[in-house]
């Protein structure tokens, strides 16, 4: 266990992009020390975050943080299927991780695609049917449409995962995990906790 309760985790991931966003990262923990120490100690992550493939929003970067800090799930449109689910199971029931947050962000290509709509090729369907509701409720919210469906999607992905029977929701019931929202403004670096 990391020690960190969902709110210590939290702070932790504010501190770290409020470093981020005003270009004072500290890069803690990615030498060749603490390579080490995540191989003899094993690895206790503090949050788990599912983020969009995207390369300009690494959480790792984003949140300023290190080796075995973060279990990081990522997909186009920071979608999960049950593999991902499998995963952030793993990452609360086995390594103890106290908070999960799922993190849309502004201008997101995976987003933008579903909300044009069209022909998708091969799987891309895919991303364009989950993305779907979200894009639909999108279109009644004011300002960006492509925005406002990427964080219609973060809090639908946050209230599924909170309820989904098995390992999350007893986690959830129990006190010991929190599943919350954020949502990640590419051109100012800086993550906004959206419940
Ligand atoms: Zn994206």
């Amino acid at each position: 266990m990391t020690g960190h309760g969902p709110e210590r985790s939290l702070a932790e991931l504010i501190e770290g992009n409020a470093r981020f966003a005003e270009g004072k990262s500290l890069h803690p923990r990615q030498d060749a020390r603490r390579r080490a120490e995540v191989l003899e100690k094993g690895q206790y992550p503090f949050a788990a975050i599912v983020a969009c493939s995207d390369s300009r929003v690494s959480p790792e970067i984003v949140f300023d943080q290190g080796l075995g800090d973060l279990f990081v799930v990522r997909t186009a449109g920071n979608l999960v299927d049950d593999l991902g689910i499998a995963s952030l199971e793993y990452a609360a029931a086995h390594l103890g991780v106290p908070l999960i947050v799922v993190m849309g962000h502004s201008r997101c290509g995976a987003v933008t695609s579903a909300v044009e709509g069209g022909e998708a090729p091969g799987s891309l369907s895919a991303i364009h049917a989950a993305l779907a509701p979200s894009v639909e409720k999108a279109k009644h919210r004011p300002g960006d449409v492509v925005d406002a469906a990427a964080r219609e999607n973060v809090k639908s992905l946050v209230a599924a995962l909170g309820r989904r029977e098995g390992v999350l929701k007893g986690l959830v019931d129990r006190g010991a995990l929190s599943v919350v929202g954020a949502f990640y403004d590419i051109e100012r670096g800086s993550v906004e906790f959206i419940g």
